[in-house]
């Protein structure tokens, strides 16, 4: 009786011990390349559409516009996909796809495409994902499949989704994207009613905050600014001080992903921060 429990008791332990050691080697790694997906043409004036509070007086800066390739393991996931090439003067000159052949990945090895919200200059490069999952916050899916569709949501650009019938998971709470806590997309309403922003842990970077537009440059980060075509700004200004907690907490660094400045906080294309 004795010996079988204690036979028992190696066999658990036996088993706990091989348990610790997948464990130990199983975190997957976690890399993120950014992608451009287009370049304002000339300067913006930014006191004029991007302040409810008529800040930033005769602050012009040009926008730039990211989309964002993240590797677990062996599997893909793209964030924010940019304007389509050729669609308007702020598009970029080559598009997705074809930056991803440049790091040999086909759009149906795409797993996951989260993206940030519903505005155009976000949703222009869905399409060629045929295989992917969207992440899209609850609220922004809502409008984009009601009957009347709120101003600014970029229907058109979830027509094959729409049409074909493609996997969809609207969010109403945070997502960990592969559950280990590495790719987190995170609820930051306010901007559209289901904004969201993406949190990356990287092993040597640490950890990154893509900002999605919950903000659209530094100094609208730092002083809270809310652009004058908003959603919500109460849930605006919320969603940002959640965004400067977890910054805080974890000592990420944010990418506001409309500024030229934060551009080389990542490895220039095709290399990925790591
Ligand atoms: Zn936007």
């Amino acid at each position: 009786m004795l010996r079988g429990l204690s036979l028992l008791v190696v066999g658990v332990c036996a088993n706990l011990l091989v348990g610790v050691v997948a464990l130990a080697q199983s975190p997957a790694e976690v890399t993120l390349t950014r992608i451009d997906c287009g370049t304002g043409p000339t300067p913006t004036d930014v006191g004029q559409r991007f302040s409810d509070t008529f800040a930033y007086k005769d602050l012009k800066l040009t926008f730039t516009f990211s989309c964002y390739l993240i590797k677990h393991g062996d599997d893909y996931m793209v964030w924010d996909t940019g304007f389509a090439p050729g669609s308007n003067p702020n598009a970029p000159k080559v598009g997705i796809v074809d930056r991803l052949k440049e790091v040999r990945v086909t759009p149906d090895q795409v797993k996951f495409v989260g993206i940030s919200h519903f505005h155009a200059d976000h949703t222009g490069q869905l399409a060629p994902f045929t295989s992917a999952t969207l992440f899209i916050g609850k609220g922004d899916w809502d409008q984009i499949t009601s009957p009347t569709p709120m101003q600014g949501a970029n229907v058109a650009g979830f027509k094959s989704w729409i049409d074909e019938k493609r996997k969809v998971e609207p969010l109403a709470a945070d997502k960990d994207v592969f559950g280990d806590g590495s790719v987190i997309v995170l609820r930051t309403p306010g901007h559209t009613p289901g904004h969201s922003s993406l949190l990356v842990r990287l092993k040597d970077m640490g950890p990154v905050l893509l900002s999605g537009d919950a903000v659209h440059f530094h100094e609208n980060y730092e002083k809270d600014g809310v652009p004058a075509f908003n959603y919500d700004r109460a849930q605006t200004i919320a969603s940002i001080e959640r965004m400067k907690q977890i910054v805080g907490n974890v000592k990420a660094t944010v990418i506001i992903q409309h500024d030229m400045r934060d551009i080389g906080k990542l490895p220039a294309f095709p290399a990925a921060a790591k």
